[in-house]
């Protein structure tokens, strides 16, 4: 897969193919291997919602992952309810499913475009859509996996009864947990080396003459090592074609803005403001600020100074708790003081930026909070910086360190380390939440820091109506920035309703690899 240098004139050499009259055939299964890409036009509305949802299908099937044990049924269960949720392919046999299917293929494509940008994202990208696909490769029945493998062109030769019987004995140690029984009633399939690289590495069958000779049950590895092997090598090639796609002015800002995304409420409050004391900030920062904050206030009091990084993600974050711009301007000047910063020059220099996050000066943008997605993904803190994710920016030790200043037990600092090993950052935050507030089971999915600030409110009793006042249908951040960028960069008409504003021609940003 990559893109296409010249996007208008270009004849697209993927087409989705179509296997008889009807739509549906377009997408004989409930689950892809995403070969081809769309090949139609779509509205900018539906691009954006589908890609989405595809996010927050990802971020759930994250969360399941790491909190659940795969494949139980309790796991099951809850990724199909939010894949009927969203809209997404639930059951392998569902009739009439081509419009989620249809979703499914052209989500998973735009996604595909957004995180390819970097390593990190797309190793994140890959184990989600991995962790998905293996869900509902193990919802199909025998028979279509059979059909699904032929059609993937993974299907393999059995060994033939008579093979089976002259190497009984081979087969038999060389595949674990099998005995003569078990060799005599398993369909074994002659798998050729490259196919089957994990399951002769770890010595889990019999291998000779270039082929492992597999167990029907062991089919999923093989299958997964080839989905991961497409997938990686299809973003692999799509980043380098990402110069090309940064000239679409339409596309680039929202597909920057969906590796940053955030799906969520935007925590751009108005009715709350002013609901917050500047004395309470001290005791609200131990017991309902995220760690990223916590850590702020902290090297705030303390140093009597934040650099520009951490006055932003901090600023933000109590300007969404609630804060007025004069409470604000009062707060940052009373701390900047104690560090012996004359009262002139603060008013001279960080009262403008005060002003300016609240709206209050140059272009007038309100500015919204930082999710967690865009403080995990953008500007790393440097040498005496304080802003940033810990979990994702601190050494393990200090993190260590720090979880064990806030008195959190031996046992819950090793999930979560272990959490931030697998790269995890917001599950690792949800489990420090749990352990902070005691609870068992967080009961949402963390995603930004002021959600954390109220739904700590909440669980403790403290600002009950701030969950409901905060909470406003948006689901982009910051919330000037995505549709208005598309609308003001489009090259399309100001005329055009939305649903006229169409990308033409999706395969002109897919050919075939
Ligand atoms: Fe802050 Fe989000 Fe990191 Fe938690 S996961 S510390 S809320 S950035």
């Amino acid at each position: 897969m990559q893109f296409n240098t010249s996007r208008r004139n270009k004849v697209p050499r993927y087409k989705v193919s179509r296997l008889g009259d009807n739509k549906e055939d377009e997408y004989p299964f409930s689950l892809q291997f995403y070969l081809t890409p769309p090949t139609e036009n779509i509205s900018l509305i539906e691009f954006e919602s589908f890609a989405v949802d595809r996010l927050k299908l990802l971020k759930v099937v994250e969360n399941l992952g790491v909190s659940m044990i795969k494949g139980t049924a309790l796991y099951n269960q809850k990724l199909e309810a939010e894949l009927k949720a969203l809209q997404f392919p639930y059951k392998a046999l569902l009739e009439n499913d081509y419009d989620r299917r249809r979703k499914d293929h052209i989500s998973h494509f735009i996604l595909r475009l957004a995180y390819c940008q970097t390593e990190e994202l797309r190793r994140w990208f890959i184990q989600q859509e991995m962790d998905l696909f293996r869900y509902r490769f193990t919802q199909l029945s025998d028979e279509l996996a059979k059909k699904f493998l032929a059609y993937v062109n993974l299907a393999y030769d059995p060994v033939s009864e008579t093979e089976k019987e002259a190497i009984g004995s081979d087969l038999r140690s060389a595949t674990p947990g099998f005995n003569d029984a078990d060799i005599t009633h398993n369909v074994f399939y002659l798998v050729p080396f490259s196919d089957s690289v994990d399951l002769v590495r770890v010595k889990r069958v019999y291998f000779y003459g270039g082929y492992a000779y597999v167990p029907q049950q062991d089919f999923l590895v093989i299958l997964m090592n080839n989905y991961r092997t497409r997938l990686s090598k299809a973003l692999a090639i799509t980043a380098r074609s990402l110069p090309i796609i940064q000239t679409d002015e339409r596309l680039q800002p929202l597909l920057s803005h969906l590796s940053h995304a955030y799906v969520g409420p935007d925590y751009s409050i108005e009715k709350n403001i002013g609901k917050i004391s500047l004395e309470q900030i001290d005791a609200l920062s131990v017991k309902s600020f995220p760690p990223c904050m916590r850590q702020l206030h902290k090297a705030l009091r303390e140093n009597h100074h934040l650099r520009h990084g951490g006055r932003m993600q901090y600023g933000l974050f109590l300007k969404g708790i609630g804060l007025t711009l004069e409470q604000a301007l009062q707060f940052w000047k009373a701390e900047f003081i104690k560090g012996k910063l004359d009262a002139d020059k603060f008013d001279k220099g960080y009262a403008y930026n005060i002003r300016h996050s609240y709206g209050k000066e140059g272009k007038r943008t309100d500015y919204t909070p930082f999710s967690c997605m865009k403080i995990i993904m953008s500007n790393p803190p440097g040498q005496g910086d304080y802003h940033g994710c810990p979990f994702r920016h601190s050494d393990p030790e200090l993190l260590k360190q720090k979880l064990q200043s806030y008195k959190i037990p031996p046992t819950g600092i090793s999930q979560i380390l272990d959490l931030v090993k697998g790269m995890h950052y917001q599950v690792a935050c949800q489990k420090y939440f749990e352990l902070t507030h005691d609870v068992t089971d967080i009961g949402f999915s963390l995603n930004h820091p002021n959600q954390y600030f109220v739904e700590s409110q909440q669980l403790l009793g403290g600002v009950k109506e701030v969950k409901k006042e905060q909470r406003q249908p948006e689901n982009s951040q910051p919330k000037y920035s995505n549709q208005k960028s598309i609308a003001t960069n489009s090259t399309l008409s100001s005329s055009n309703t939305p649903e006229e504003m169409e990308l033409e021609g999706l395969e002109d940003y897919f050919a075939e690899d």
